[in-house]
């Protein structure tokens, strides 16, 4: 059986920052209180290692004691939960990704000066969630794919992002269909080419293999993401957090594997998977 294991596999620059700076923080405060806002990362085996060197993770800033150490996670947090943190004296280490930041940034610029803020993205995802709050005036809407109709914006100066981990081809589809509708409209590109990569390793790979197992957290966006594009140029594809969940049927008349993981996901889980399927 002949396995291939894409490039880029693995963690993104973001993710293993965010780990790194986390490991420091409970190695340099270990006799203090650290939590982290919500999962550092979107792996769980990360995230229970982290918690059994002393991490807790809590979603609610209000759980949190004052004059505690907290972690930021990769995807940022929205401003008033910052502010939160430091009106309790909290010790604030800010793991967000400067990816993410960038974003941010935007938003506050593009509320700064009086434009309707338009965001590509998932609504529920926590960093659209923290990237909403970086408008102060709340003139912003987060929108999807499938938006066709800006009727609903009042103002003539209307500007554009998106969130780090979205398709630039959906992206491109909707500044197309934005820019004709508004005499002014501002485009900022922050798309984060890490997910990119990933996706393009995914259906180079997925296309010539007769398996396609994708290694990454249940909860992690884009990990799934990579599993629904290999759907579309492999007929059998699995989704597994670990090798634990490799069932040797799956295998059974199989020439050739390909192999790929999420930007969660750490070196030591995508080696013992390649071992156990080398091992089959
Ligand atoms: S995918 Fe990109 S934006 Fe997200 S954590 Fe990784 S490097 Fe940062």
């Amino acid at each position: 059986m002949e396995i291939i294991l894409a490039g880029n596999a693995g963690y993104c620059f973001g993710v293993k920052r965010a780990v790194e700076i986390a490991g420091k923080v409970l190695k340099e405060h270990r006799r203090e209180r650290i939590y982290s806002l919500g999962d550092i990362i979107h792996n769980p085996q990360v995230v229970k290692r982290l918690k059994n060197k002393g991490l807790k993770v809590v979603t609610d800033v209000d759980r949190i004691e004052p004059g505690s150490v907290v972690i930021v996670s990769a995807h940022g947090r929205s401003e008033e939960d910052i502010r939160k943190l430091e009106a309790k004296r909290c010790f604030v280490v800010n793991a967000t990704c400067p990816y993410v930041k960038f974003p941010q940034n935007v938003i506050k610029k593009l509320s700064r000066e009086n434009y309707f803020i338009i965001l590509f993205g998932d609504k529920n995802h926590p960093e659209v969630i923290g990237l909403v709050s970086y408008s102060a005036n709340s003139n912003i809407a987060v929108v999807d794919k499938s938006v066709k109709d800006f009727g609903f914006i009042k103002s003539s100066k209307v500007g554009i992002l998106a969130q780090t981990t979205q398709s630039k081809e959906d992206f491109v589809d909707i500044v197309r269909r934005l820019v004709a509708g508004f005499r002014e409209t501002r485009v900022f590109n922050t798309i984060c080419d890490a997910t990119k990569i990933r996706q393009d390793e995914a259906i180079k790979i997925a296309k010539e293999v007769d398996i396609m197992v994708v290694i990454g957290g249940k909860n992690s966006a884009n990990t799934k993401r990579l599993y629904e594009i290999s759907k579309e140029y492999c007929d059998k594809v699995i989704h597994i957090e670990t090798e634990k969940e490799l069932d040797r049927r799956s295998f059974a008349g199989v020439k050739k594997v390909g192999v790929t993981a999420g930007a969660s996901t750490p070196d030591d889980i995508i080696r013992s998977v390649m071992e156990t399927l080398k091992s089959l």
